[in-house]
């Protein structure tokens, strides 16, 4: 920039025929086309402004011209960002930084300013010229992620998260003051009875009168988060004993008990609790939360309604998760899993644009058993490992069948699970299977949700090199906020997959629609692909369009099909 600050100056001293003011108006004239130009001198004080300066400030010409930028100060940086900003012009330095305006009527923006002084003879500057670009949308979004980064947007209580990290800061702070303190874990029971019966809103409203009722029953200083859907979080402080914890967890489910009036119906509710103690049964934050929940699925194993202290050798196992287990095991070798594939569409051009291979297990006794249910299962055995290297066997096999029968060419995306991407041989893995098959990497995508990002260890790399193979990464389930949401620029991947929770009623709440646009603005200035799933309505193909979002997927284009129905698809 020094060098830039040297070519105007030689510019100006070169152009003879004009004084350097006129020079330097008239490069500003040329700069204002696009930016947002000021001139002051060197006390500060405004002595030309552009027209894009007074249209985002909302001042005349008159108003600013002679004053100085306090006027537009709009209080947000402390005055030790000024009094830098001061140092390094002063010295002839040049700087640049993000800045919050106020504009006449009070609204703030935001400006990407650079600011460059111009040297006397002495090398002292003689006045500055501020080049601004408004990037009051793109603050916006942020500003909307990292509030979707932490918050629950339904109860507006700290998510999982931000919960977590609350949770070290106590645990610290207790420890430091030689406090004690309760996890209770807190579930809702039968709420999604209520959600299959009466509808998401209606379980939507319940969440938030519950959220609303512990924000009540609880003092401040007790800390309550969303934990997950119908799961929430409580951290109560100032314990001096078991009895303590269970006396407010008691007051809490008495108070839950209040019918609640749901679409005309009266319902009543009631809570499990799991409670578990800092320091008697965990000093770790991870440990006392998984503690809790053990205690948590105690009570919910005696009918619900209750609440469990947490105690050493607590059998957390239902009888039908052992059976799920035990099948899951036998059924893994045989062969009782299929894939079926949902489309992926391009809104505008109503093309095919790829297709999700989901995995299905039709157990000979038990049926269908939906993913839901077994992979959670299969994650926590590590199942998943050979499950889902049949599954990524299985869609290379297909993908590669269907590029030699001439249909495509289209990718064929396959889920992977965090704790698969933790194999140490998955690479491995990967790489036979495409050998095997023979399939081209540029077919095969791989969806991994936000968890996989998160910083574990050597995560990063592992997506890295699955990347450098040609395979594609989107991220699943964008904007559930679980972890590394507002790192979205840091991340390794091509492709979000935009949450059809944010979806489902894009087209009735507003919420919704910000959140969808700030996402998809986000990932357009990373460069990220973007694609909306669970579209099931028209009307929401069309904001989707609207919002910028090119494709998408979901019971609107069709529910998945088997691979000989899916052909059918395509032959359409
Ligand atoms: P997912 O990856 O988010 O998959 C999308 C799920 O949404 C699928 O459920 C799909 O049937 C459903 N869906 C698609 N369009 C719509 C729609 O318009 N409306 C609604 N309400 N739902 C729609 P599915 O097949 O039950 O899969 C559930 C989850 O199980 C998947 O969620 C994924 O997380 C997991 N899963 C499925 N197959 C595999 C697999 O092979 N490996 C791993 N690790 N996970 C899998
Ligand atoms: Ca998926
Ligand atoms: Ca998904």
């Amino acid at each position: 920039m020094q060098e830039d600050t040297k070519m105007i100056d030689d510019l100006i001293r070169l152009d003879s025929g004009h004084s350097p003011e006129k020079v330097l108006k008239d490069i500003a004239y040329a700069l204002g086309q696009s930016a947002i130009v000021a001139i002051t001198d060197r006390t500060g004080k405004i002595v030309y402004v552009n027209k894009l300066f007074t249209k985002i400030a909302q001042y005349s010409m008159d108003e600013l011209v002679g004053a100085d930028h306090r006027i537009i100060n709009s209080g947000y940086h402390p005055p030790s960002f000024f009094k830098d900003m001061w140092r390094t012009i002063g010295r002839g330095g040049k700087w640049r930084g993000e800045v919050c305006n106020k504009a006449k009527d009070g609204t703030y923006y935001w400006v990407d300013t650079t600011i460059v002084p111009f040297l006397n003879e002495k090398g002292r500057p003689y006045q500055y010229i501020s080049i601004r670009y408004d990037i009051t949308a793109s603050k916006e979004s942020e500003r909307m992620i990292r509030d979707l980064a932490y918050n629950d947007q339904l109860t507006k209580l700290p998510n999982r998260t931000s919960f977590r990290k609350v949770l070290h800061e106590e645990i610290a702070q207790a420890e430091k003051k030689g406090a004690k303190l309760a996890f209770v874990y807190l579930n809702i029971d039968r709420l999604r009875y209520v959600n299959d019966s009466l509808g998401h809103e209606a379980g939507d409203y319940i969440l938030s009168v519950v959220s609303k009722r512990l924000k009540r029953v609880l003092s401040e200083k007790h800390v309550i988060g969303r934990l997950s859907g119908d799961e929430f979080g409580i951290i109560l402080k100032g314990i001096r004993k078991a009895e303590d914890a269970e006396r407010l967890t008691q007051e809490i489910q008495q108070f839950l008990k209040e019918p609640i009036a749901v679409m005309g119906q009266s319902q009543t509710l009631s809570l499990s609790c799991g409670i578990a103690l800092y320091p008697e049964h965990a000093k770790k934050p991870s440990e006392l939360t998984m503690k809790a929940e053990k205690a948590l699925s105690v009570a919910k194993e005696h009918g619900g309604g209750g609440y469990e202290v947490y105690q050493h050798g607590t059998a957390s196992k239902t009888l039908e998760r052992i059976l799920m287990e035990n099948e899951l095991r036998k059924s893994v070798h045989l062969g009782e899993f299929h894939l079926d594939y949902q489309p992926k569409m391009n809104f505008k051009t109503g093309k095919l644009a790829g297709v999700e291979a989901l995995v299905r297990w039709n157990h000979p006794d038990l049926g269908r058993i939906p993913p839901d249910k077994f992979i959670p299962v299969a994650e926590e055995t590590k199942l998943i490992a050979p499950l889902g290297e049949w599954v990524l066997r299985e869609a290379c096999t297909q993908a590669r069948k269907w590029q030699d029968s001439g249909y495509g060419p289209f990718r064929v995306a396959v889920n992977m699970s965090a704790i698969q991407l933790e194999e140490p041989t998955i690479l491995d893995t990967i790489k036979n299977i495409l050998d095997e098959t023979g399939v081209t990497t540029d077919l095969i995508e791989i969806e991994l949700t936000e968890s996989a990002f998160a910083d574990r260890e050597g995560m990063q790399e592992k997506i890295c090199e699955i990347r450098a193979l040609g395979i594609m990464v989107s991220i699943d389930d964008f904007g559930t906020g679980y972890s590394t949401f507002s790192y979205i620029k840091e991340l390794q991947a091509d492709t979000v997959k935009i949450d059809m929770s944010f979806v489902r009623d894009i087209h009735l709440n507003e919420d919704s629609r910000a959140i969808v646009k700030a996402i998809v603005m986000l990932a357009d200035t990373v460069g990220l692909n973007v694609i909306a799933e669970g579209v099931e309505y028209e009307e929401q193909v069309e904001i989707l369009k609207e919002l910028g979002c090119r494709e998408g997927q979901g019971y609107y284009y069709s529910k998945p099909m088997s691979s000989n129905d899916f052909e059918k698809f395509m032959g359409k």
